[in-house]
């Protein structure tokens, strides 16, 4: 990266965030690391296209679960599902919907504010944990074995 080519910086710190241009990855007023405009914009769209996705594809699946339990286009008698496997599905898919959510925030804060969000990181672990201690109960066999 270091071509030596003048672009858009934004400095990485949050209480600095000085937009230069130059070819110094270094901010100029705090020292601090800075990335490169277009890169912190192309990485926001990713996020925030991916957190779409998710939060749609999610939305659908929790639908379906609902109240009413799997309606798959009508043929709900053949699904009989525990109440207790269904309430973990349901937490499991609003857990990942929740870090759709979260990527759709981090990455508008990417592409509004060029930088990445770190509460918003942060925000993706509780979930992330959730998912993960879901699909070890999974593995282990302790629950949808149905
Ligand atoms: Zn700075």
């Amino acid at each position: 990266m270091t071509d030596g080519a003048t672009r858009q910086w934004i400095c990485q710190s949050a209480p600095c965030g000085a937009r230069y241009e130059g070819t110094d990855r270094t901010c100029p007023q705090c020292g601090r690391t800075a990335a490169p405009a277009a890169t912190m914009k192309a990485d926001g769209v990713v996020a925030l296209v991916a957190g779409l996705f998710l939060v749609g594809m999610m939305s659908v699946l929790i639908l379906m679960l609902g109240p009413q339990g799997y309606v798959v286009q009508g043929s709900s008698a053949s699904f009989n599902v525990e109440a207790s496997d269904r309430l973990v599905s349901l937490v499991l898919l609003a857990a990942i919907w929740l870090i759709g959510l979260a990527a759709i925030a981090s990455g508008w804060t990417m592409i509004a504010k060029g930088r990445r969000s770190e509460p918003l990181y942060m925000l993706m672990l509780l979930p992330g944990f959730v998912i993960v201690v879901i699909v070890g109960l999974i593995l282990g066999g302790f629950v949808l074995q149905g």
